[in-house]
């Protein structure tokens, strides 16, 4: 299916132009000639990509932006005029993924798009994958364990302990690893910290399920297995 574009520019001619080349390229063009519109257009979502003009009538591209900000994440190239710094760089920390100078090459153009869909699809495959051991998923994207598709509440902490002793199945991770992984730091006090929390932890991944996980190995730390 061909990638939609939301093109937003105030010179209709430009904006022709423009279309027609991304046409010829196979991406599916929509346009928005001010930017109360294109912000509407954005809103109701189902852009790959938009093309946004920095100077539109209405409402500018950077307060389109900043408003466009609050619900969506869809990659933005702005478009600005030549030499407004000031433009790109509070475009850029306002959310913009990348910025073309006006007037660009069409190739320059064409290259910017490509790098901003690509980078855009990588960072949804580099979500990090689910930790699975039999019944017990750790779904690392979106912080949620479950057992047997019931939801397990977990702190912060307890989160991290179990996500590197699953991401460490059948090692024996010392009280020190576990502390400097989970927890972050060197911590300095006592590593029996890890005892309590490993404790937490079994009490509401293994014990109310009636299956042991998590291992003592006697001397040495901890281990995590599948059952
Ligand atoms: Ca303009």
């Amino acid at each position: 299916m061909a990638e939609k574009i939301l093109l937003i520019e105030d010179e209709q001619k430009l904006a022709r132009f423009v279309e027609l080349e991304l046409t010829h390229e196979g991406y599916a063009v929509t346009k928005a000639f001010d930017g109360r519109m294109g912000l509407e257009m954005a809103e109701q979502g189902g852009f790959d990509l938009l093309l946004l003009d920095v100077m539109l009538p209405g409402l500018s591209g950077l307060e389109l932006l900043r408003r466009l900000r609050r619900t969506s994440q869809v990659p933005v190239i702005m478009v600005t005029a030549r030499d407004a710094v000031m433009d790109k760089v509070t475009g850029l920390d306002m959310g913009a993924d990348d910025y073309i100078t006006k007037p660009f090459e069409i190739e320059e153009l064409l290259a910017r798009i490509r790098v901003a869909l690509r980078k855009r699809g990588g960072e949804k495959q580099d979500l990090p994958p689910s930790l699975v051991s039999g019944d017990l998923v750790l779904d690392a994207a979106r912080r949620r364990v479950e057992y047997a598709g019931q939801p397990i509440e977990l702190t912060n902490r307890e989160f991290e302990l179990l996500k590197t002793l699953m991401e460490n199945k059948t090692i024996v991770m010392s009280r020190e690893k576990l502390l400097e992984k989970a927890w972050g730091y060197d911590y300095m006090g006592e590593t029996n910290v890890v005892d309590v929390y490993v404790r937490y932890l079994r009490a509401k991944i293994d014990d109310p399920f009636g299956v042991k996980h998590i291992h003592t190995v006697r001397g040495a730390g901890y281990t995590f297995r599948d059952i």
